[in-house]
C-alpha cells in the first residue's frame, strides 16, 4: 500500500476537487493506497469535509491535530501515522499536481527509495515572494554544508525505510527537503511544472516562511556563525590600519571625531548582527533541549474502525503510532 500524506489547513474550497484528482491518479498507479489528510487545526469546514470523504471512501485516514502546528508539524504527524510501504507527501492546494503521482510511484517501482519532485517551472507570477524562492534555493545550496537538491520542496515519495529514518530524527526545526537529502538512500528525480494554488490564499504567513528559510539554513550550515568570525577579523584589521595611519599621519584627534563615531556605529551594527545570528542558533538549541513534540495528534480516524491515537507525545514514534482500535 502507498500512503499519500496531505497537510490541510483551511482548504474547504479545494478538498472535494483535490480528493477526486488524487483518487484518479492513484487508480492509475494500480497500487492500493490510503489518503492521509492531516487536519492542522483548520477553522473552516475542512475537518467535516474530510470526515464526509471518509464516510464515502475507505481509503481516507483523517489525522486530527490538537491545534494549528504549521506545515512541518502537520507533515510530521502524517508521516508518523502513515502505514504504507511508501509515502507520498504533497500539499492540498493543487500546487503539487496529482497527475505526477504515477511518475513518483514508477520511480519507486524502478528501485528508488526516495523520489524527489523537482520544479521545472513555476506559475506563481502574482506573488512577489514566489520570485524569491529560486534565489533562496541558490543561497541555501551555496551555504549548505550538505548538498540539497535545488528547486525541490516537500513534494515527493519516500519508501518505508526513508520514512522511518526521518521519523527517528529528533530535531524540531525541520526542513524536510534537507532531511530527505541528508538521510541518503537511492534517489530519483521527477520533473514537474508547479502550478498556482487552485483556490483560496496561501496559508503560510510571511514570518513563517522566513522562519522556514532560517531553519533550512541553520540546520544545514554553520557558515552564518563563521561569518561572525570573519566580521571580527575584518574589524580587527580595519582597527589596526586606522590606529597605525592615525599615529603616522599625526592627525589631531578632534578632527577625526566623525570617523570615530561612524566606526562605532558600524562595529556596533556588526556586533548586533552577530548576536542575532548566535540567537538564531541558540534558540534552536533551546528547542532541542526542551524536547517538546513536533506536533500533537488529537485523534487518528482510520476508515471502518474508529481509532484513537494513544499517545500525545507525538514524538516517540513507537508510542505515537500505537493505535487502540475501538470495535
Ligand atoms: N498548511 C498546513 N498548516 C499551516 C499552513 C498550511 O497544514 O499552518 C497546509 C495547506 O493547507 C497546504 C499546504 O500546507 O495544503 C501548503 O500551504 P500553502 O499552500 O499555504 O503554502 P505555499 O504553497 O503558499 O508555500
Ligand atoms: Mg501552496
Amino acid at each position: 500500500m502507498i500512503s499519500v500524506v496531505v497537510p490541510i489547513y483551511n482548504e474547504e474550497e479545494n478538498l472535494a476537487h483535490f480528493h477526486q484528482a488524487v483518487t484518479a491518479a492513484m487508480v492509475k498507479t494500480g497500487e492500493d493506497w490510503e489518503l492521509v489528510y492531516v487536519n492542522d487545526g483548520s477553522r473552516d469546514s475542512s475537518f467535516d469535509l474530510m470526515m464526509g470523504l471518509q464516510a464515502e471512501d475507505p481509503h481516507v485516514v483523517v489525522v486530527d491535530l490538537s491545534r494549528n502546528w504549521g506545515h512541518m508539524g502537520a507533515i510530521s504527524a502524517g508521516l508518523r501515522s502513515a502505514r504504507g510501504a511508501a509515502v507520498i507527501i504533497m500539499d492540498g492546494d493543487f500546487q503539487d499536481p496529482p497527475e505526477v503521482l504515477p511518475q513518483l510511484v514508477n520511480g519507486w517501482r524502478e528501485g528508488a527509495q526516495v523520489v524527489v519532485a523537482v520544479r521545472r517551472s513555476r506559475q506563481e507570477s502574482r506573488k512577489i515572494l514566489a520570485k524569491l524562492f529560486p534565489l533562496f534555493y541558490r543561497i541555501l545550496a551555496t551555504v549548505s554544508d550538505y548538498p540539497i537538491p535545488l528547486d525541490a520542496g516537500i513534494f515527493g515519495l519516500l519508501d518505508r525505510q526513508a520514512v522511518d529514518s526521518i521519523n527517528s530524527m529528533r530535531e524540531r526545526n525541520r526542513y524536510l527537503p534537507g532531511l530527505r537529502a541528508w538521510v541518503g538512500y537511492r534517489n530519483a528525480v521527477v520533473l514537474y511544472d508547479r502550478r498556482d494554488r487552485a483556490a483560496g490564499d496561501g496559508k503560510l504567513s510571511f514570518l513563517s516562511r522566513i522562519k522556514y528559510a532560517t531553519d533550512a539554513i541553520t540546520s544545514f550550515s554553520y557558515k552564518p556563525l563563521r561569518l561572525c568570525l570573519l566580521f571580527s577579523c575584518l574589524a580587527s584589521c580595519a582597527a589596526m590600519v586606522l590606529v597605525i595611519s592615525t599615529v603616522i599621519s599625526r592627525v589631531p584627534v578632534h578632527s577625526i571625531g566623525f570617523g570615530i563615531a561612524a566606526a562605532i556605529f558600524i562595529v556596533g551594527a556588526l556586533i548586533l548582527l552577530c548576536l542575532g545570528i548566535l540567537g538564531e542558533y541558540l534558540g534552536r538549541v533551546y528547542d532541542e533541549v526542551r524536547q517538546r513534540p513536533l506536533s500533537i495528534i488529537n485523534k487518528v480516524y482510520y476508515a471502518s474502525e474508529v481509532t484513537v491515537a494513544a499517545s500525545n507525545s507525538g514524538f516517540d514514534s513507537e508510542e505515537a503510532t500505537r493505535i487502540y482500535r475501538v470495535a
